[in-house]
């Protein structure tokens, strides 16, 4: 149960020294085509250590290539990316360590169907961080306790409720102990009254000092927990600023229409 950390943050402030600026992820002049479409064009984000940057914009922006390109599980054409301060490499074992760095909640809840809760939540942790049963299996537990769904370990995922299964598929994340985490329309699939459950469980990572990147649509969410919101259109980022600013005072034009429509 984690209302002894809700109560240690209960004003919302980060805890004090989460957010300093040394950079943890870097994109550099990231280029990235499907064909003839050019889905990332010259790309340049710095994601500091503890920053929650929320990425935002229409339906075909690139957002999602942005997040998997992070993750490697999309190839670049040009620039580069470096996540504390290594260089992602392109294949082999060092991928897979590199990419267990990096926590991924995708918009499906991609849980492992015939593995229970507790088994997709021990089992990257014994075959890629090596860890022996029992031990993988008391960190799984605690961070289902966590997200809040410790009573469901024994269950598989089709038992669960869609807001059930994406807390699992953070604590599973999680399980990897990432340096940082992507989030990609973590809630776009749920029905309504799951919403919150989810981003609350995001809500607290981002105060316990998480990196996060999270593509969302929630703009409550962006408002109170983003360090920073990156907006992008056609492969580009067009803006990026506080929530703050962002949405009282949208620079561009892209922007303004973009929330003229969601808000
Ligand atoms: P967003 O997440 O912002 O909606 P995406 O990154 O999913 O945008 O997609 C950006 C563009 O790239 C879209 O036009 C999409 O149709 C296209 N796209 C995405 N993945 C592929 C792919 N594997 N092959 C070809 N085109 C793709
Ligand atoms: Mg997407």
């Amino acid at each position: 149960d984690d209302a002894h950390d809700k109560a240690a943050h209960a004003d919302g402030a980060p805890p004090p020294g989460a957010r300093d600026s040394d950079a943890l992820v870097v994109l550099k002049n990231v280029d990235k085509h499907f064909g003839a479409l050019h889905v990332l064009q010259n790309i340049d984000l710095t994601i500091g250590r503890g920053e929650v940057v929320v990425v935002i914009g229409p339906s075909g922006s690139g957002k999602s290539t942005l997040c998997r390109a992070i993750n490697r599980l999309e190839t670049i054409d040009n620039g580069e990316i470096v996540i504390d301060g290594k260089p992602l490499p392109a294949e082999g074992r060092e991928l897979a360590t590199l990419r267990a760095d990096v926590g991924m909640v995708f918009q499906s809840f991609n849980l492992f169907a015939h593995k229970t809760v507790l088994e997709n939540v021990t089992l990257g942790q014994i075959r890629v961080r090596k860890k022996d049963k029992k031990t993988a299996e008391q960190r799984a537990r605690a961070l289902l306790d966590r997200v809040g769904v410790a009573s469901q370990a024994d269950k598989y995922p089709a038992q669960l409720s869609g807001g059930q299964q994406q807390r699992v598929a953070i604590a599973r994340a999680l399980a990897m102990d990432p340096k940082v985490m992507l989030f990609d329309e973590p809630t776009s699939a749920l029905d309504p009254e799951m919403i919150n459950e989810v981003l609350e469980v995001m809500q607290q990572l981002a105060r316990d000092g998480m990196t996060m990147v999270v593509v969302t649509h929630e703009m409550g969410f962006a408002r109170s927990a983003a360090n920073r919101v990156v907006f992008m259109s056609d492969g580009r980022i067009v803006e990026e600023t506080t929530p703050d600013q962002f949405f009282s005072n949208p620079r561009s034009d892209r922007a303004k229409d973009f929330l003229s429509k969601i808000l």
